[in-house]
């Protein structure tokens, strides 16, 4: 029996897509911290287009150090945005550059590169499929769906996670305006503590789950053939895997929300993505669980 989540630990909320003043985005870093310090989030990672914010550490807040790099194709209409986390120095990047350079300098630089909202940038599934490195990518993006209507890449990430390709999920804000972007989207990571340290081993242990302000989850237990997600009071509780149908898939609550439920396992599944829609259509979802796995 394995449980993806230690009951005892604390939830800490963080953003890893945030902009300033640094490039386009409208606060200044110190009032970014401090509008999102009285939100209650407890980490952030300012990551301006083509630079690099120090990291730091504050007494229940930790600034995580961070860079977009991009690189806009206009004639092929397939935005590369590689966003980088948790560096501790500038990314060597110089304008032109490609989506596998970026990635490679994010990685030099001591971080991690996350795929930036690929629905907005009109990416393939190839396109996504042709990079290595990634870590995770961004399925809920708050400045994509408020100024673009194309936040929501969970159906592109599934089709790439059912051909095998499976990275982390984020909720980000992606903030620029401070305004209808701002508090949409965001990851509940658990952590020993918010040192860069344990923040940064928790996110590449996979100790979170990405949000829209959906219900929040529990526990999920996974035991033989069957996975169990305990969670708030959601609405549908919707268990995404490879398999084309399964009659339990999408569970909607009857006379009470639903608080737990479980889904068999089938054979020809690779994967499961647990989500959880509340009354207003807010998501949460787990982290791909990889099932069936063939002994090596
Ligand atoms: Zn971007
Ligand atoms: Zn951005």
């Amino acid at each position: 029996m394995q449980k993806l989540y230690d009951e005892n630990a604390p939830w800490y909320r963080g953003n890893l897509h945030t902009h300033t003043t640094l490039s386009d985005g409208h606060l200044d870093p110190d009032e970014a911290i401090q509008y999102y310090r009285k939100e209650g989030y407890s980490f952030l990672a300012i990551t301006d287009h083509r630079r690099f914010y120090q990291y730091n550490e504050e007494k229940g807040f930790t600034l995580l150090g961070g860079t977009e790099l991009d690189d806009n194709d206009f004639e092929n209409h397939a935005a590369w945005h590689i966003i980088g986390v948790g560096m501790t120095k500038a990314a060597r990047y110089s304008r032109g550059d490609k989506a596998p350079r970026m990635i490679q300098a994010v990685h030099e630089a001591g971080g991690i590169a996350v795929l930036g909202h690929p629905a907005w940038s009109l990416l393939t599934h190839r396109d996504m499929m042709s990079l290595d490195g990634i870590f995770a990518t961004e399925i809920y993006s708050g400045v994509s769906e408020a100024f673009t209507g194309r936040g929501d890449s969970s159906e592109y990430v599934d089709v790439c996670a059912a051909k095998g390709c499976r990275h982390m999920l984020l909720g980000v804000d992606d903030t620029h305006y401070y305004d209808r972007d701002a508090f949409q989207a965001w990851i509940m990571l658990q952590a020993p503590s918010l040192s860069r340290e344990d923040l940064m081993a928790s996110l590449l242990a996979g100790n979170f789950y990405a949000t829209e302000g959906g219900p929040g989850f529990r526990q999920i237990t996974i035991d033989g053939d069957t996975i169990e997600v305990q969670c708030e009071p959601s609405q549908v509780v919707t268990f995404y895997s490879d398999a084309f149908y399964c009659d339990d898939r999408v569970q909607y609550a009857a006379a009470a929300p639903i608080r737990s439920a479980t889904y068999k396992i089938k054979k020809s599944d690779s994967f499961v993505r647990v989500q959880l829609t509340d009354e207003k259509g807010k998501r949460s979802t787990s982290q791909y669980i990889e099932v069936n796995r063939k002994p090596v």
